[in-house]
């Protein structure tokens, strides 16, 4: 079971500072609400001060731009592109350590700018050295979170010429192979896949330079340290490696002490939802859970909208409900081909559809800034999952709001994260919703629950790594070499 607390990380950072005014002011935030938050009553206060940069953060951020980091001419032309104007605080933070060549720790989630963090100065390394040859390596857990940090280096260097490729499992392998034997600077692979491609001998290693490991708290509870060790071994020892991870448990620090060499240790939470999102519990009974999001759907203001269910059926389920009920639903859930998943995201990107259903572990990683609203149809099952899904909303400082549908049997798990977030989270009605409503027939009920009611309110236990396993594709894998040992791994991560 993963016991790490919420704000571990902040901890963690402050405990590095050993600077106690920093330790105070982190106190302070956690205790005295804002004039703002007394009056709405909403935890906005507490909230920021687990995510948002620190005043610090903020003076830092205030007085840089980019133009302070010096980069490449054309590492610059790639921030205009992108549309960034000032480095976020971990971006602030970060980049000069890793233009000194310095390895990095960054406690910092998605949301908070970390992919440009370490993109921008790998890109200016790159601009001198040999190219077509991987000289940067980035080993993310999902394959979304991959293409989109593909799609960052793609963005921010093309005026840079940098070519970089994705390596995870789900698709074919060939045309990966085919990719890398053309020459590339930047490779971005899910763990299983890497192997795949290292045991094939279809990727040269020999030539890197920078490890990036992204979100490692997340390949540790899919289960991937095994194969990141074996990864370690075909690297050369001389390298710079930088670690991302949202959370700091026991199992993290083990890994930082192994891979990084007097690492600097940057933090920030995630950036946006800490001014701009605001959470609700909209208490029901289970059965009616279903009408009570569309009752939702059809009274707020929702542009678009990620609803979080606990399985892959579950979001199946629910988005065929949603379209069936006129919305322009779909869901991703690891049952769907690549393509599949891929159309589903392009078309809540640009959205065709409204409202996407997923599950964490689908939509880990997703980069949808424009989300206006998330709805957690389940209660996650930890504080840190709440946290990872509400950081998909409120993003790029817009206003965004995070909206749970809870039932008794969720009672444990709302004061587990209410206690994190150290504030009572809002109770709402939907006005005139028949809250009253008796259970409809069986064909019309909503899904089950995944599990017995009893189990739902603990924190899920590190084998939700297992539970999210089934998450993958069902697919064949492409013909690979066969390994010495291959790593138990979720097959569609590869
Ligand atoms: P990430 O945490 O890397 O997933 O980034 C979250 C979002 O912030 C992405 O949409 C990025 O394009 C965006 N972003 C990253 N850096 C900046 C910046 N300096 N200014 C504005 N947006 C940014």
């Amino acid at each position: 079971m993963r016991t790490v607390p919420l704000f571990t990380a902040e901890l963690f950072h402050l405990e590095l500072d050993r600077n106690p005014l920093n330790l105070l002011k982190f106190a302070i935030n956690q205790v005295v609400p804002g004039k703002e938050d007394q009056k709405s009553r909403r935890p906005r206060k507490c909230i920021r001060g687990l995510f948002s940069a620190g005043s610090a953060e903020r003076r830092e951020r205030k007085q840089m731009n980019f133009t302070a980091f010096n980069l490449h001419p054309d590492v610059a032309a790639g921030i205009r592109e992108a549309g960034y104007t000032e480095p976020t605080p971990i971006q602030a933070q970060a980049i000069p350590s890793v233009l000194q060549g310095r390895d990095v720790m960054g406690l910092a989630q998605t949301g908070t700018g970390k992919t440009a963090a370490f993109a921008l100065p790998i890109l200016h390394r790159l601009m001198q050295g040999r190219r077509a040859h991987v000289r940067a390596l980035v080993v993310a857990p999902t394959r979304e979170l991959a293409e989109q940090i593909h799609e960052a280096f793609t963005t921010l260097g093309r005026a840079a010429r940098v070519r970089s490729v994705t390596l995870y499992g789900g698709v074919s392998f060939n045309p990966q192979a085919d990719k890398l034997k053309k020459g590339v600077d930047v490779v971005v692979a899910c763990p299983g896949r890497l192997l795949d491609h290292i045991g094939q001998g279809t990727v040269d290693l020999s030539h890197l330079e920078v490890l990036v490991l992204d979100e490692a708290d997340q390949m540790f509870d899919m289960g991937f340290f095994p194969a990141i060790r074996k990864i370690l071994a075909h690297l050369p020892r001389a390298r710079q490696t930088l670690l991302f991870s949202a959370t700091m448990p026991q199992e993290i620090r083990a890994l930082a002490n192994d891979v990084l060499n007097d690492p600097h240790t940057v933090q920030v939470g995630t950036v946006a939802p800490a001014a701009t999102v605001s959470h609700a519990l909209y208490p029901v009974e289970p059965h009616l859970k279903t009408p009570l999001l569309m009752e939702l759907l059809k009274h707020t203001d929702t542009e678009s909208v990620l609803v979080f269910t606990r399985t892959k059926h579950r979001a199946k389920r629910l988005g065929e409900q949603l379209a069936k009920a006129g919305h322009r639903a779909a869901s991703l859930q690891g049952n769907l081909s690549q393509n599949r998943r891929q159309a589903a995201l392009d078309g809540f990107r640009k959205g065709e559809f409204q409202v996407l259903v997923a599950t964490d572990i689908a939509a880990r990683g997703i980069d949808v800034s424009q989300v206006s609203h998330v709805i957690n149809y389940d209660i996650p099952d930890t504080p840190e999952a709440y946290i990872h899904r509400i950081g998909r909303t409120g993003r790029a400082a817009r206003s965004g709001d995070a909206f749970t549908l809870v039932s008794g049997e969720d009672a444990a798990m709302v004061r587990t994260i209410e206690r994190a977030l150290g504030s009572p989270l809002e109770h709402r009605k939907v006005d005139g919703f028949d809250y009253r409503a008796p259970a409809p027939e069986k064909t019309a009920q909503p899904a089950r629950s995944a599990r017995p009611a009893q189990n739902r309110t603990r924190p899920a236990p590190k084998a939700a790594s297992a539970a999210q396993r089934p998450e993958a594709p069902r697919r064949r894998r492409p013909k690979a070499p066969a390994r010495a040992a291959a790593p138990a791994r979720p097959a569609g991560q590869r």
